[in-house]
């Protein structure tokens, strides 16, 4: 098993999660706010603007921003309650340095002793190994003033391929399907397109939970005659309210969008001047779907066949519509594929680059947007750009006032890191925003892998289940500590104001790169002095390339409530909709609406494969995961927050009544789910809202709870997304909980038996 410090009790015991709740000043009506400060959630990709109370140097709670044009003050659980996350008793306020002779098994450290020994492990092991043997992992929940410093401190400080980001378990392969069909990432059209709509179709979306403001621009388009129709293997919260309801098998999506082609073809529900001018690729497609005939398609996928045709005849027969998906069709190892035969369905009606008539995949992450435009993936320059691409390189290059031939190459994905690590090629790395250790599939490997580097340093501001199997810990910044920019779900630039300062030896995360650097005596292009000035840099590194960020301005942004990329001068307004009619873009140059050298939208062929990991005999149900309202991501911030922790304390395995009755499993039985990478043990929900043959488990906890110590690490082989939402996996009754859970008792938290992972 993994080596912690300390045992994971006594690690909690002194970092947590504990939960915050609102106390003292926070719970007096009467005090007086010195400031409100306008800015956005720090949880999803929708980033709903909030104004957050400041007192002092704390944030005491929030106010709507009424204004704000996506959400207009409305507020999802988590942003209510995030202003519990600041001045919480979990923060982290030093440097720490690993010491298993302290209780908690770190030394609280001064910050600048931190940053010597971190720059001194890094020169010896690559020193000793070379360049490319230290790693980097970043995330899409940093602002993209950092994203961007992160690739450029990876290429040009540390001189490593390897960097990769935790959008990788995200929005990555529909970002490669956008870039095959459409030659560009990003959301074709603003929110405020749904409403109007003849009808909307989500794919892959738990949308009330995951991204619950786009709720409420579905039910405005439903209030005015829209049919809603939603595909996913679980009634989810906004398919109960849904006009058709698909209950798609897990992994069987490409064989639904394929079987709906073909039945729009064979009834001539298909726009052929938009086919003819605007797209190549028709025709293979269309041969490639004639065999999903409705018969195939409800075998494949279990959804009855008339459901079928009901949802090829609304979709067909439509005027006006919006496809959105998100991971329920991207988490697979062909979910490239799934979204291309989403794609397909949206080209052959015609609708898209039209007031309501668009598509758009729902990001995750705060900045899952920008955080996937400006060179921390691994293949990837600023601006889109491409790594590989010898004039990208030069252009870049040019910025950054480096050589291109001194440059590395494109590196691998962030699971291929770890890799790297178990083959001895990669031995040092640096995380920040990522917590692999509970995102990750199959992470009893990935906790080992940790646990194998020669040294491993973290910037974090909380200790996550990930950084407990570091030598050092750099205390960074909560998002609320620091300013800069992030692109939301429609791919509007929008600001992040600073509120309150860090606390402590805490400091801003680019501050923290920047003292790496200097501290290596590689300071050169690590030299800014605030966020704006990253940021100026990044327009100009952006100019050109796909994603141009060079004519936004933090004024613009906030003169526009924000500005869409891209957004090529400073008087340009910027791009609310892409794809329309006469748009011009860097790559068509006046050939057409679509960013590629003739202007032209691309069919894509979308072939059924089944998943990797199929059911069988001795794993005859299918696991599918995903999220709760009340927790985001690794939960390293929501389970620490007292009354989210409070809506939905713990993972829940849901199973369908017919499911339980034959494996006799009761409502609340402790229940091991057993796949081929291990086993966890979990109380049982009953619910008619699932498929009987699949069952279903959040993702958000870590070691014993953690769902993915059994999810599958098969990915796609284009985007390398893990299959999240299926593998096969067998159920049993338990007796009893299981070993090293974590109990909250009156007095803090205390391990029910022999501790989990061990020290
Ligand atoms: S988590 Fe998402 S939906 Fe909820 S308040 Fe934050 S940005 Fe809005």
């Amino acid at each position: 098993m993994a080596h912690l410090p300390v045992s994971e009790i006594q690690l909690a015991d002194h970092f947590g999660p504990h939960l915050a709740y609102a106390r003292g000043v926070r719970l007096e009506c009467g005090v007086e706010p010195d400031k409100l400060v306008k800015t956005h959630c720090c949880f999803c990709g929708q980033q709903c603007g909030i104004q957050l109370k400041v007192k002092g140097n704390e944030v005491i709670g929030f106010e709507p921003w009424e204004e704000f044009p996506f959400n207009r003050g409305m507020l999802c659980p988590k942003g209510v309650k995030r202003y519990l996350q600041d001045s919480h008793p979990d923060r982290l306020t030093t440097a720490l340095m690993r010491d298993p002779r302290e209780p908690g098994g770190f030394r609280r450290t001064p910050y600048t002793d931190a940053i010597q020994a971190t720059a001194d492990a890094i020169a010896k092991l690559q020193s000793e190994h070379g360049s490319s043997a230290f790693a980097m992992l970043s995330g899409a929940s940093l602002t993209t003033e950092k994203t961007y410093l992160m690739g450029k401190f990876a290429r040009v400080c540390l001189k490593t391929p390897y960097i990769d980001y935790n959008g990788r378990l995200c929005m990555v392969s529909a970002g490669a399907a956008n870039k095959k069909a459409f030659g560009i990432d990003r959301a074709a059209n603003p929110w405020s397109d749904i409403i109007g709509t003849e009808v909307v179709w989500i794919s892959g979306a738990n949308v009330a939970e995951c991204a619950p403001i786009t709720t409420n621009y579905v039910w405005q388009a439903r209030e005015q005659g829209a049919k809603i129709i939603v595909v996913d293997p679980r009634i989810t919260p906004l398919a109960r309210t849904c006009d058709l309801f698909l209950p798609v098998k897990p992994g069987r999506d490409i064989a639904l969008f394929n079987g709906v082609l073909h039945l729009m073809i064979q009834n001539d529900w298909i726009d052929h001047k938009f086919i003819e001018t605007h797209t190549v690729g028709f025709e293979a497609v269309a041969e490639s779907v004639q065999s999903w005939t409705p018969a195939k398609t409800a075998e494949v996928t279990g959804i009855a066949e008339r459901s079928i045709r009901q949802a090829a005849e609304w979709w067909g027969q439509a005027s006006t519509s919006f496809l959105m998906h998100a991971r329920g069709i991207e988490h697979h190892s062909h979910g490239v594929q799934n979204v291309l035969g989403a794609i397909n369905i949206v080209l052959a009606s015609g609708r898209i680059g039209r007031p309501q008539c668009g598509y758009a995949t729902i990001t995750g992450q705060a900045n899952g947007q920008g955080g996937r435009e400006h060179g921390q993936k691994c293949d990837q320059l600023p601006g889109m750009r491409d790594l590989s691409n010898p004039e990208h390189r030069a252009h870049i290059a040019r910025i950054w006032d480096v050589s291109p031939d001194d440059l590395p190459g494109p590196g691998v994905d962030a699971y291929e890191i770890f890799r790297k690590i178990d083959q001895g090629e990669i031995r040092g790395l640096l995380s920040i925003c990522f917590n692999p250790v509970v995102s990750l599939p199959d992470n009893d490997f990935i906790a080992r892998m940790l646990d194998k580097l020669d040294f491993y340093v973290a910037i974090d501001f909380f200790l996550n289940d990930s950084a407990q199997h570091a030598d050092i810990v750099l205390p960074g910044s909560l998002q609320e500590e620091d300013e800069g920019t992030v692109t939301q779900i429609e791919g509007r630039v929008i600001r992040i104001n600073q509120a309150v300062d860090p606390p402590g030896d805490a400091r801003q995360d680019w501050r923290i790169i920047q003292d790496i650097a200097a501290a290596l005596k590689r300071p050169h292009g690590f030299t800014f002095t605030e966020p704006r000035e990253i940021f100026d840099e990044l327009r100009r590194a952006s100019q050109g390339g796909i994603a141009d960020y060079s004519g936004i301005t933090y004024e613009k942004i906030e003169q526009q409530f924000g500005v869409f990329w891209p957004c090529p001068s400073e008087d340009h307004p910027g791009t609310l909709r892409l794809f329309e009619k006469g748009s011009d873009n860097p790559i068509a140059r006046g050939n057409g609406p679509f960013y590629f050298p003739d202007g032209k939208a691309r069919f894509n062929q979308a072939d059924y494969t089944p998943p990797k990991e199929d059911v069988d005999a001795e794993f005859p149900i299918i696991l599918t995961t995903g999220r709760v309202v009340s927790q985001f991501l690794s939960g390293t911030q929501t389970r620490r927050i007292g009354p989210l922790v409070d809506q939905y304390p713990e993972p829940r395995l849901e199973i369908h009544p017919q499911l339980a009755a034959r494996l006799q499993i009761a409502d609340g039985d402790w229940t091991t789910i057993t796949s081929r990478r291990g086993e966890i043990t979990l109380l049982a929900l009953v619910v008619k809202s699932i498929r009987p043959d699949t069952v279903f488990i959040p993702y958000h906890w870590a070691g014993p709870l953690s769902v993915n110590r059994i999810t599958i690490a098969a990915q796609d082989p284009i985007s390398k997304i893990p299959e999240y939402k299926v593998c096969a996996v067998r159920l049993t009754k338990a007796a009893a909980p299981p070993d090293g859970r974590f109990e909250r008792t009156a007095s803090g938290l205390a391990s029910n038996g022999k501790g989990g992972r061990s020290a």
